[in-house]
């Protein structure tokens, strides 16, 4: 008997992943680039903000600085003071000696805390130098490198990932760490930052975890996840939308706008 392969799923190409964060864009957008935290501070925060909000994590890392004022200060402090510091944050005990250990790893490695060269570095390189420091993935990596020093690094958290593999960017199978490396090839560099700001606040406010609000959604038209997610209702309604489409209807309102509640 002969075996029949399964095609692995198909995945978007550059212009059609272009259009979602253009559509996006529009959505919650214009989004503006506020100034980060120096590279630095911008790595220790990622690890404040870890398994916490981003108020407990502000709250921390604030303390911290009125505790130290510097990171050279921090880098050569008690760990039990680091940890009194940040204790807002939650995890002290882990985040304390791993801010303490990081800071000390990047003094050895390059004489001081200012890690503005990353920036003349190709990306790569720039990305392969911070994954030497210990507990620094590809996400906190692409924190640093993108929302600190403006360069197209991908940092994928858990919205930014859900979004991505539900509208068919990335195969089901593909981890998280590969996924930095497969959207930082399709999605242009200029366009990174939108992507980012977008794709988060699409998977915060309308394509959540559990019942992701598919009749509402702004790329519901480029997504091959939607029919899953949908009500009996919901789909009746698309359907009758796309037929009306096929005949040319001007008068079908668009997938993505709101539907009224069913009676
Ligand atoms: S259609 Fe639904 S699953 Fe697809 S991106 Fe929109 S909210 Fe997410």
């Amino acid at each position: 008997m002969t075996s029949v392969k399964k095609r692995a799923p198909r995945t978007k190409n550059k212009e059609d992943i272009a259009r979602t964060i253009e559509l996006m864009t529009e959505q919650y957008g214009p989004f503006s680039k506020e100034p980060r935290l120096p590279p630095i501070d911008e790595m220790v925060f990622t690890i404040l903000s870890q398994h916490t909000s981003d108020i407990n994590s502000s709250r921390a890392y604030r303390r911290l600085m009125d505790r130290f004022v510097t990171l050279e200060e921090v880098a050569s402090g008690e760990i039990e003071e680091i940890e009194k510091a940040i204790a807002p944050g939650g995890l002290a005990k882990i985040k304390a000696p791993r801010i303490k250990e990081v800071l000390n790893r990047v003094l050895e490695l390059n004489g001081s805390l200012d890690l503005s060269f990353l920036r003349e570095m190709p990306l790569n390189d720039a990305k392969a130098w911070l994954r030497r420091l210990p507990g620094i993935g590809p996400k906190s990596a692409g924190i640093v490198l993108s929302f600190s020093l403006g360069m197209p690094a991908m940092a994928i958290d858990t919205h930014i990932y859900r979004v991505s593999q539900r509208l068919g960017l990335i195969g089901p199978k593909v981890s998280v760490d590969k996924a930095h490396d497969i959207l930082e090839e399709k999605v242009e560099p200029e366009e990174v930052f939108n992507f980012h700001i977008s794709y988060i606040n699409h998977g915060r406010q309308v394509c959540r975890a559990q019942r992701p609000l598919c009749p509402e959604c702004v790329v519901g038209g480029l997504c091959p996840s939607r029919k899953k997610f949908m009500s009996k209702a919901d789909l009746a309604v698309l359907a009758a939308q796309e037929e009306n489409t096929l005949a040319g209807s001007s008068g079908a309102p668009m997938p993505h706008v709101p539907q009224s509640e069913s009676p």
